[in-house]
């Protein structure tokens, strides 16, 4: 059972701290919801578990799977099984959606066995279409360029695609939900749904509680100026949507004096 372990992360950009002491497990099999109000934070730690080069880590750790993945690349943390979903995905001119996913899966098994001689193309074919299926794409998507000229919408469903067909084992989405109209919202949410199970720890990052009616999480976090400052249940989000991040912010005024 793999779990990643986020052990009083201190994270700056551009010399300016963001993360100021975080700590998170997430387990496979688990969901957890960070939320937060923008500019906390939030995709700060994203990138940083992923690996991306501008976020300094100052102090703390992550581990995953017996060994602290900050020294890694952001490779040899997707092929040890780490996926990220962007909040803003990139465009990639030239890449064919299908040619991305298949270069994706061929390395990751590259990685797993150097003798892999590829995912065969039959197979491939038959997975993308699935997964296009449940996500509602229309099969045109995979020979176009990836995220060119995709609406906001597509963008997203096309991070969930990826992690449908890497079957990561601890997933994080980065504010999936952002501009997503209800139904594309659903269908999403399906999509991550399906992938949901004893092999996925997924962590759910996003702004509003209004994903977390399809994604129920088992455990929500709330994230402030860098730290996470409350902890609970699926209760913790709704209460949140209720009363607001004032809220929260009066309760732990009171609790740090
Ligand atoms: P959230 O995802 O919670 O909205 P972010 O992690 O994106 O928050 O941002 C947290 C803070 O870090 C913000 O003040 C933001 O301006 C700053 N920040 C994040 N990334 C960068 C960057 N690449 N360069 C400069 N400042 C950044
Ligand atoms: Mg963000």
């Amino acid at each position: 059972m793999s779990e990643l372990a986020i052990n009083d992360l201190h994270v700056s950009v551009n010399h300016k701290p963001i993360l100021k002491g975080v700590n998170l497990v997430v387990k496979q099999g688990e969901v957890h919801a960070l939320m937060g109000p923008n500019g906390t934070g939030k995709s700060t730690l994203a990138y940083t578990l992923m690996g991306h080069p501008n976020y300094e880590v100052t102090k703390g750790e992550v581990w995953f799977k017996g060994q602290n993945i900050l020294t890694l690349s952001p490779d040899q943390r997707a092929h040890l099984g780490l996926f990220l979903a962007f909040q803003y995905p990139v465009a990639i001119p030239g890449v064919s959606v299908a040619n991305f996913m298949r270069a994706a899966i061929n390395s990751q098994r590259k990685a797993a066995n150097p003798a892999d001689k590829g995912i065969p193309i039959p197979e491939f074919r038959k997975q993308l279409k699935q997964i296009m299926e449940v996500l509602k794409m229309d099969p045109a998507f995979a020979s176009r360029y990836l995220n060119d000229g995709f609406s906001g919408g597509e963008k997203k469903r096309v991070e969930v695609l990826q992690m449908a067909m890497l079957k990561p084992e601890i997933a994080i989405l980065d504010e999936t939900d952002s501009g997503l109209d209800i139904d594309a919202l659903r269908i999403v949410s399906e999509g991550v749904n399906k992938l949901r199970g004893p092999e996925t720890g997924i962590l759910v990052i996003t702004h509003y509680q209004r994903i977390l009616n399809y994604i129920k999480p088992d455990y929500v976090h709330i994230m402030m100026e860098g730290q996470i400052v409350e902890s609970g249940e699926a209760d913790l989000a709704i209460q949140l949507e209720e009363h607001g991040y004032d809220w929260l912010k009066t309760k732990t005024d009171i609790v740090m004096g």
